[in-house]
């Protein structure tokens, strides 16, 4: 029984890092929903629903992958959805202590949601949206990063005087 795994993030914007999890959790899980958060607080360069074209544009050759959106807590979100299945990536040990205090929060409030961590593929190991954000704003390529519609994406960003 593989069932259906959510895939939480920000994805401001996705990269190859998240979409190599991506891929490889639609390996294991019969299902992947990529779920991005509408986290306001967290002021994103792109809107929700860029993220999430984005996504969509990005996993169109995964036939068991969809995207979605939520806002609020996650795990609300995974037992609208009926999942009890998180797949979070890891690139370094600094990353596990936070990602260990979600799984922790999140199973006190559930004790049926279950996360799997899945360590990154050492090629993306440095990857982060943050760090493709500053590339970008600056000028620079991030073609090894991010697929085609994403780079175009974020030209289009730091191209209009609005965006930092
Ligand atoms: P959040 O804001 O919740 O950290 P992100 O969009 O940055 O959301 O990341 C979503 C998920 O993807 C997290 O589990 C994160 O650890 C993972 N992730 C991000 N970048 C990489 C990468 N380069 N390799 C593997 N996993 C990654």
């Amino acid at each position: 029984m593989a069932g259906i795994a959510i895939c939480p993030g920000s994805f401001d914007p996705v990269t190859y890092g998240h979409l190599d999890i991506i891929q490889r959790g639609a390996k294991v899980f019969d299902e992947v929903i990529v779920a991005v958060l509408n986290n306001s607080s967290k002021n994103p360069l792109f809107t929700v629903e860029e993220r999430v074209e984005l996504l969509k544009e990005s996993t169109k050759d995964l036939p068991n992958v969809s995207v979605d959106w939520f806002e609020g807590l996650m795990i609300d979100f995974a037992k609208k959805k009926k999942v009890n299945a998180v797949l979070r990536g890891l690139r370094a040990i600094s990353d596990y202590e936070y990602e260990l205090q979600l799984a922790l929060t999140n199973k006190k409030l559930d004790e049926n949601i279950e996360t799997f961590f899945m360590p990154t593929n050492s090629h993306y190991s440095f990857l982060s949206s943050s760090i493709v954000k500053e590339i970008s704003k600056y000028h620079g390529s991030v073609s090894e990063m991010v697929p085609e519609p994403v780079e175009r994406a974020l030209k289009e960003k730091y191209l209009s005087p609005r965006a930092e």
